[in-house]
C-alpha cells in the first residue's frame, strides 16, 4: 500500500478506508495529524471544428499512448474556466474565444507511490476559430478526430469519464 510522508512530522502514513463516522482519511501514527482524502479538481476545454474534436495522445504515464482531452488539474486561485484555457494553451498552443459550460464528470486518477484518488472533472466546449494545434507538454500528438468515429475509439480513451463526456459533446456539437 502506497504511503506519503506526514505533512507535520514526516512519518510515512497510509490511507484508511471510510468508516461509519469518517470519510476516507490519513492519520499519522506518530503525531496523530489527520487529513481527509478529498477529491482533486480538474478542468478541460473541448474544441470542435466542423464535426471533429481536438484530441491528444498521451506522451507520459499514466496511460501513455491513450487518447486524452485537453485539460488538467486546477491550480490554487485559478477559475475553472481559466484552468481549462491554460491547459489548452499549454498542451496544444490554441486559444479560444467564447466557451460554454459542458458538464461535470467524476473519475479517479492514479499517481505511483501515492495511490488512487477521486477527481472532479469540469468541462467547457467551444468552436474552433483559428490556429493550428501543435502538441506540447503532456501530449505526444494533437489531432482532429471525427465525432462520428468516437464510439469506435472507446477502448483507446485514457479515462472512463471520456465516454459520457464525448457523448455529451457530440450532442452539444449537433445543437450547433
Ligand atoms: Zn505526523
Amino acid at each position: 500500500m502506497a504511503s506519503v510522508p506526514c505533512a507535520v512530522c514526516g512519518q510515512p502514513i497510509t490511507r484508511r478506508p471510510p468508516n461509519a463516522t469518517r470519510p476516507r482519511h490519513m492519520t499519522c501514527p506518530r503525531c496523530r495529524y489527520m487529513i481527509y482524502d478529498y477529491p482533486r479538481s480538474a478542468s478541460g476545454l473541448l474544441v470542435v471544428k466542423r464535426g471533429h474534436v481536438l484530441l491528444l495522445e498521451r506522451a507520459h504515464a499514466p496511460r501513455a499512448g491513450y487518447l486524452d482531452v485537453p485539460g488538467g488539474f486546477v491550480e490554487a486561485n485559478e477559475s475553472l474556466e481559466g484552468a481549462a484555457r491554460r491547459e489548452l494553451r499549454e498542451e496544444t498552443g490554441l486559444t479560444l474565444g467564447r466557451a460554454e459550460w459542458l458538464g461535470f464528470y467524476w473519475d479517479t486518477y492514479f499517481i505511483r507511490g501515492f495511490g488512487r484518488f477521486p477527481v472532479m472533472n469540469f468541462y467547457f466546449a467551444g468552436q474552433w476559430r483559428l490556429g493550428e494545434p501543435r502538441a506540447a507538454d503532456d501530449a505526444a500528438s494533437a489531432s482532429w478526430v471525427p465525432l462520428a468515429s468516437l464510439p469506435r475509439l472507446r477502448r483507446r480513451f485514457a479515462w472512463a469519464h471520456m465516454t459520457p463526456l464525448l457523448r455529451d459533446l457530440t450532442r452539444w456539437a449537433r445543437r450547433g
